[in-house]
């Protein structure tokens, strides 16, 4: 078994003052695949002080150089790439394809936008043409904690270490304890790229311990969360009485408006992705509204569709899904699934229980269930495992309505050829994010989320601005 009880701080490898063991556990197999620590005040207070005395030299440090280290930190990163994949697939259960290709590449991805979006970025600049003696200084928030969650872990942790160093700050990153792993071998590529000391520190930690730690830190100056919307709301309060900046990337019950018109791939588009990483996404699309005309042939095509979807595990090669993180995931999925067929959503395919074959590691099967209504509990709690809600609409209003009828507000999707409606529709639905016809959002477009699935957008240059303070100086004088 793997054994990595050390912390990185202060640009070196050091044991735990405050530690207790914990074991990182393969979903796949349910057996222990690594030991961790989990780090105490001590630990927190080493990590934050590290961080504290590094600012004022990484926060003067020219953007040009903060951006030269992360070109080294892509570099590494991609030729460890391999390593990388097979620590998120055990510890987390993303099949080893999936996790080279899309958990790997999601890393790589935002690296490489926010080096772009940086070297466009006026750090320094005059406040408009017509008033000389005033300027605009954006200069780093301070000392940063970091909080990500083991569902996407590098893509969380690129999003908010790339924007953190290109802006100036300073970092504690306390990864999940769910999967810790990634983690430290990015801290180990971080050190690689020559980071100066104290510029990215790391403790491991749960979230009761090192994450409520950081975020009533007085000398932590920002917040960068991403992970539930409970953790979020008590790391806001724990933040409250030092007044830092809490940033929220938080969960999501996303829905994806099928029309009649929708192009033929389009259901089997919104259930893939549905079942993509387990189900286990914040912008999963978990609620398909369908159009009445349509609505017994897509459900159908999607139970068909996700019948088809094979499951099995991380190590396997192939396109299959992997189990879900862990004990306590699979039985909230079985309760939801229950309490979906409790309160009289019709199951179509998958269910309780594991798939045929899987006696041992947390496996679901992939469900979908059709008419759901948009009270039902499985239409309001993210789930966060592979089970697709389907409802029916008749008109364009009343499927804006039951799309917003949430408390989340994340990404919606829409599918149809009529371009006015998508445009119409775009700007009425409430999330951070639209997506439709299947078209991705390209490089340096924001994430994030408005109502209780956040408040921060991360990536391109919205994600260093999330890190970077607006100064506003006159009596400039001219240089
Ligand atoms: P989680 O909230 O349980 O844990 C996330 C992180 O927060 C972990 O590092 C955990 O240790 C820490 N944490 C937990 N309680 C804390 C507390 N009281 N104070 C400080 N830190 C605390 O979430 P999870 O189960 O790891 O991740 C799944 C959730 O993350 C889902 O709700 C998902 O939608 C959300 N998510 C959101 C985005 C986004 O960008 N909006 C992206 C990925 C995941």
């Amino acid at each position: 078994m793997i054994e990595k009880r050390q912390f990185y701080i202060n640009g070196a490898w050091v044991d735990p003052v405050d530690g207790r063991d914990h074991h990182v556990i393969d979903p796949s197999t349910e057996d222990p695949c690594a030991v961790i620590s989990l780090g105490g005040q001590a630990d927190t207070d080493a990590a934050v002080s590290a961080a504290k005395t590094a600012f004022p030299s990484w926060m003067a440090t020219p953007p040009a150089d903060r951006i030269a280290l992360v070109e080294k930190l892509l570099e590494i990163y991609q030729s460890r790439g391999d390593e990388m994949a097979q620590a998120m697939s055990t510890e987390m259960g993303a099949p080893i394809d999936m996790s080279r290709s899309s958990q790997v590449g999601a890393g790589t991805w935002h690296l490489q936008n926010f080096i772009d979006a940086a070297k466009d970025f006026d750090f320094d600049r005059p406040l408009n043409d017509h008033s000389p003696t005033d300027r605009i200084i954006y200069e780093a928030v301070g000392v940063s904690a970091l909080i990500t969650p083991w569902n996407w872990p590098m893509n969380q942790v690129t999003l908010k270490v790339g924007a953190a160093a290109i802006a100036g700050c300073t970092m504690v990153l306390k990864p999940s304890e769910e999967s810790p792993l990634n983690a430290m071998l990015f801290a180990e590529m971080m050190h690689e790229a020559g980071f100066p000391p104290g510029v990215f520190n790391l403790v491991n930690g749960d979230g009761a311990g090192v994450g409520s730690q950081l975020s009533a830190h007085p000398d932590v100056d920002m917040v960068s969360f991403t992970g539930s919307s409970r953790a979020g709301r008590l790391i806001s309060k724990a933040a409250a009485d030092t007044l830092k900046r809490v940033h929220l990337e938080l969960g999501g019950k996303g829905a994806n408006l099928v029309f009649a018109d929708a192009d033929d791939k389009a259901v089997k588009r919104g259930v893939l992705h549905m079942m993509q990483n387990t189900g286990q996404s914040c912008n999963a699309p978990s609620r398909m509204l369908v159009e009445a005309p349509i609505y017994d042939r897509v459900v159908d095509e999607a139970g068909e569709i996700a019948s088809k979807v094979s499951v099995g595990p991380a190590s396997a090669e192939g396109r299959h899904i992997g189990p879900v993180v862990n004990a306590t995931q699979w039985q909230k999925i079985q309760d939801l699934i229950q309490q979906g067929i409790d309160e009289g959503a019709r199951l179509v395919t998958g269910g309780l229980g594991r798939p045929e074959g899987l006696n041992k590691g947390f496996y679901v099967r992939p469900t979908v269930f059709a008419d759901v209504t948009n009270d039902m509990t499985i239409a309001r709690e993210e789930i966060f495992g592979p089970v697709l809600s389907i409802m029916k609409f008749d008109t364009e209003e009343e499927a804006v309505r039951i799309a917003n009828d949430t408390v989340y507000g994340l990404t919606n999707y829409v599918q149809s050829e009529d371009g006015a409606r998508r445009n119409r529709l775009a700007r009425q639905l409430r999330s951070g994010m639209v997506e439709m016809n299947g078209i991705g959002r390209s490089a340096g477009s924001p994430f994030g989320g408005m109502k209780q699935s956040g408040n921060g957008r991360e990536g391109g240059v919205w994600g260093i601005e999330d890190f970077l303070e607006v100064k506003a100086v006159s009596g400039w004088a001219a240089e």
